[in-house]
């Protein structure tokens, strides 16, 4: 089962307080696509500019991910500078250049459009639903991460996708600012109204809750003792959730928990370096190393 993912492909310059990189490759979609492919294949639909090279495409050769539907348009790829405070939990964001990004309009080549799961990271929402427009059939499943810009600058056009979309990836913060409740449940319970029937809430070192209306399920962040840029934490978590549930033959409960547990085993890793570094390393085994880990971290007895 192949996973299709539409979103940002970028370079990026990190500032955190072990260091600092400089026009590093990023962007949300490659972080997730890394992410999942690990668990499944993955379609990828964003855009690059002409800067961008063919060591830069290295990062998707040799796993399972489609690039068919990366586009190549004239000008610069897209630009995010970021600083993150002393405590790592927060982060400025210094410079954002859309570049290529400011005229994308995704297009999905044919192969795309059964693809039975789909993530739609944060971009403008109107173009989210542009994907789900162009899918040959509904998808199984739906998910969909967005931020605070979009909360508050496009509110009605995102109302209009929530209104299409299973599971809602964001921050907690984002979560609260969606449903405007400061209390997390009944935050849950506002944007159960809005669409989603599932709501994953990204809490950074603190981990990650799976909520529907009648159960919850929380999972730790791995605890690490150097953290060296956060950044892509939240795309890998989505890339390990969603390739795990499509690699996965029925979404039940059981699979949920273990998706869960994938997405914070990826997010755990990729903080460790900067940028995408310790994610090109990374192997199978040692996900499943770390996940096993993560059960006896959480396992006990009543
Ligand atoms: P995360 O740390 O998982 O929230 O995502 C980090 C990635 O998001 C970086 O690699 C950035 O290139 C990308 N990014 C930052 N701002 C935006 C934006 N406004 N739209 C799309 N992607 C962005």
């Amino acid at each position: 089962m192949s996973v299709l993912v539409v979103g940002s492909v970028a370079f990026d310059s990190l500032e955190t307080p072990v260091g600092q990189v400089d026009r590093t490759l990023g962007g949300a979609a490659t972080y997730f696509s890394v992410a999942a492919s690990f668990f499944s294949s993955v379609k990828l639909v964003g855009v690059v500019g002409d800067d961008f090279g063919d060591s830069d495409a290295a990062i998707f050769n040799g796993r399972r991910i489609d690039v068919q539907g990366l586009e190549r348009a004239p000008g610069k790829t897209f630009f995010w500078a970021g600083r993150y405070t002393d405590s790592l939990n927060e982060r400025v964001t210094l410079a954002t250049e859309l570049n290529v990004f400011a005229d994308f309009n995704p297009k999905l080549p044919a192969s795309y459009r059964d693809c039975p799961y789909v993530f739609l990271a944060n971009i403008q929402p109107s173009l989210q639903l542009s994907v789900l427009q162009q899918m040959r059939r509904r998808p199984r499943l739906v998910a969909l991460d967005t931020m605070n810009y979009w909360i508050e600058r496009t509110p009605e056009e995102l109302r209009r996708t929530l209104r299409e979309i299973d599971v809602l990836v964001i921050n907690d913060s984002e979560a609260r600012q969606l449903a405007g409740e400061h209390n997390l449940l009944k935050a849950a319970a506002r944007i159960f109204t809005m669409g989603p029937q599932l709501l994953v809430v990204k809490r950074g070192e603190y981990g990650a809750l799976l909520m529907r209306r009648d159960s919850m399920f929380s999972v730790p962040a791995f605890p690490l003792e150097e953290v060296h840029d956060p950044t892509g934490a939240g795309d890998s978590f989505a890339g390990g959730f969603m390739g795990y549930l499509a690699s996965a033959k029925r979404i039940h409960d059981g699979t949920l928990r273990r998706a869960m547990v994938y997405g914070s085993v990826l997010g755990s890793f990729v903080v460790e370096r900067f940028g995408l570094e310790r994610l090109r390393t990374l192997t199978r085994p040692e996900i499943n190393k770390r996940a096993r880990q993560f059960l006896r971290l959480t396992r006990f007895k009543l």
